[in-house]
């Protein structure tokens, strides 16, 4: 089973995402963390991209296609979630394209639905174990003990740069500009269901297993 997750960004793709590889044995394919990827190892492509990915801007429709690409071409047998692609409607189309050649199709589009509001309080707020990854958030998820990791022990945390409220702006005004229409593209392939992104993560999870099961 292969689905997107589409949403604004803060809506909890990422979260839900990593839940569905543990449960489902799918695989992940965050755009958004192999850009990230691409800049720590310090390619030519993770330099070019990363002044735009910290403005909130969108990275060109090519140089995503091609990531995703390479990915299908490895081994995706549970299926794939796609996480933060595609973000455009020419990236909907490639992705298409790219399913059929591989005589792959894609099961579902999940929307998750969330405030402006919700996003925003979300995305200011959060930041991570710089050793394991574990999420958290300055309001909703602390650490049990302060400035120790409750998942592995690590006492650094980092934030993504692009986490703050000018950069969110222009992230928000993309996503409705080039991304929503993609809500209008599936829905018209008979292949769009919306969950409700509020409410606890296993509340969303719930309510996309539901999706997936049906
Ligand atoms: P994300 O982690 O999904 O929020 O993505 C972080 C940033 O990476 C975005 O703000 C964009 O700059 C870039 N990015 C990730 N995925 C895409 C995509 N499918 N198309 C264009 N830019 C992307």
């Amino acid at each position: 089973m292969n689905i997107i997750l589409l949403g604004p960004p803060g809506a909890g793709k990422g979260t839900q995402a990593k839940r569905l590889v543990e449960e489902r044995g799918m695989v992940q394919l965050s755009t958004g963390d192999m850009l990230r990827e691409a800049r720590t190892s310090g390619t030519a492509m993770g330099n070019k991209v990363a002044a735009i990915m910290d403005a909130g801007e969108l990275v060109t429709d090519a140089i995503v296609i091609g990531l995703i690409e390479e990915k299908l071409q490895g081994d995706i047998g549970g299926g794939v979630i796609f996480d933060g692609f595609p973000r455009t409607l020419a990236q909907a189309d490639a992705l298409s394209e790219m399913l059929t050649r591989n005589g792959q199709t894609l099961d579902a589009v999940v929307a998750m639905e969330v405030n402006d509001h919700e996003l925003i309080e979300r995305i200011t707020g959060r930041f991570t174990c710089a050793k394991c990854g574990a999420g958290y958030h300055d309001a909703f998820k602390l650490p049990a003990a302060e400035g120790v990791c409750d998942v592995c022990g690590g006492t650094e945390f980092t934030r993504r740069k692009d986490d703050n409220e000018e950069s969110l702006q222009t992230r928000l005004t993309e996503y409705y500009k080039k991304t929503s229409p993609l809500i209008g593209y599936y829905h018209a392939k008979g292949q769009l269901a919306w969950v409700k992104g509020l409410g606890s993560m296993d509340d969303v999870a719930g309510d996309i297993a539901k999706v997936l099961d049906a």
